[in-house]
């Protein structure tokens, strides 16, 4: 989808501060952060919200997760503790129709 920003940030046509890539997923800063620590996973290809997923996706929401596990232990807030948020819908305030799973951490949230 090229009007949305996140697939024009996977496709590396808008820039953001990459903290891991795979052939699937991407994951960068949040351009706002909402805590010291605050990157957005995403898949490369483009889903809305976790309403779209069907049981084709598992893996690819695995791979998120285990990402943000990985880069949780690189930014070292592994011990110190996190939080994974996938806002859903207008009642969460998903602002950004492209699924992301939030990883909030390095300090009290
Ligand atoms: P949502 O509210 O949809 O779950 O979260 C979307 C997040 O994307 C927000 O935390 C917002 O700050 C972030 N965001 C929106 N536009 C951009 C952008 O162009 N670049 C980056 N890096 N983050 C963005
Ligand atoms: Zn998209």
């Amino acid at each position: 989808m090229t009007d949305c920003i996140f697939c024009q940030i996977a496709a590396k046509k808008l820039s953001a501060k990459i903290e891991y890539e795979d052939q699937e997923i991407i994951a960068f800063d949040d351009i706002a952060p909402k805590a010291p620590i605050h990157i957005l996973i995403i898949p490369k290809k483009h889903l809305e919200s976790v309403n779209h997923l069907k049981a084709v996706d598992s893996k690819l929401v695995g791979k998120l997760v285990l990402a943000a596990q990985k880069i949780a232990k690189e930014k070292k807030i592994d011990r110190s503790g996190y939080r994974l948020v996938f806002n859903t819908g207008p009642d969460s305030g998903q602002i950004v129709p492209h699924l992301h799973l939030h990883l909030l951490g390095g300090g009290k949230l």
